[in-house]
């Protein structure tokens, strides 16, 4: 048996109802869906979790999501408490969900009440890039960057859950950040040898 050393964060996404949210966390299909309902009953809230190698760390992304509960008020302390990152997210279509990251900022501050405000990591996603070729658009990376500059300069990306742009690099910066600013859990597990015994029955169990 070894011992392997993992990470783990936890990863708040926030923004208005239909800019994506869902549809970006869920985006990979590595993403595993682990007590969906029992969470979504209790709290109105859901998360997956995604692993990725940052340098020379494994890292464990439990991103919690809201459950189509998104106003204000609405979601519980267990949702926000122990964030170790938080994922803003907008429509650049939709001016009013560019216009409430103000709110969720806000929000995120007063209800999870982090140690240090002013260096707790944030991130801006502008999301649905594809959509008319980014004709229809309305908020410009400009007025976005400018955004994130005034809060601190938060990393901002554009995305598109739809079309597969820049999510595994925002993905990335969200992991390496939170690990950055040093709040991470560490948890350690034991890996256990893979052989399995010729006596021990094939069928049944999970092929993994
Ligand atoms: P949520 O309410 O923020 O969780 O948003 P959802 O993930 O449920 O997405 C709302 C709608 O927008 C759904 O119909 C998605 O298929 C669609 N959608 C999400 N992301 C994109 C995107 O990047 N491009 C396009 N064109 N549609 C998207
Ligand atoms: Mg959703």
């Amino acid at each position: 048996m070894s011992m392997r050393r993992r990470t783990l964060l936890k990863v708040i996404v926030l923004g208005d109802s239909g800019v994506g949210k869902t549809s970006l966390m869920n985006h990979n299909i590595y993403v595993h869906k682990k007590f969906s309902n029992q969470y979504k009953a209790t709290i109105g809230a859901d998360f997956v979790t995604k692993e990725l190698q940052v340098e020379d760390r494994l890292v464990t992304l439990q991103i919690w999501d809201t459950a189509g509960q998104e106003r204000f008020q609405s979601l519980g302390v267990a949702f926000y408490r122990g964030a170790d990152c938080c994922v803003l997210v907008y429509d650049v279509n939709v001016l009013k969900s560019f216009d409430n990251l103000d709110n969720w900022h806000t929000e995120f501050l007063n209800q999870a009440s982090p140690t240090d405000p002013q260096t707790f990591p944030f991130i801006l996603l502008g999301n649905k890039v594809d959509i008319d070729g980014g004709n229809s658009r309305v908020v410009s990376e400009r007025k976005a960057k400018d955004w994130c500059a005034a809060k601190g300069n938060i990393p901002y990306f554009e995305t598109s859950a739809k079309e597969d742009i820049n999510i595994d690099d925002a993905f990335f910066c969200i992991a390496k950040n939170a690990l950055a600013s040093d709040r991470a859990q560490d948890i350690y597990f034991q890996s256990v040898p893979r052989a399995v015994s010729e006596a021990e029955p094939q069928s049944g169990g999970c092929a993994c």
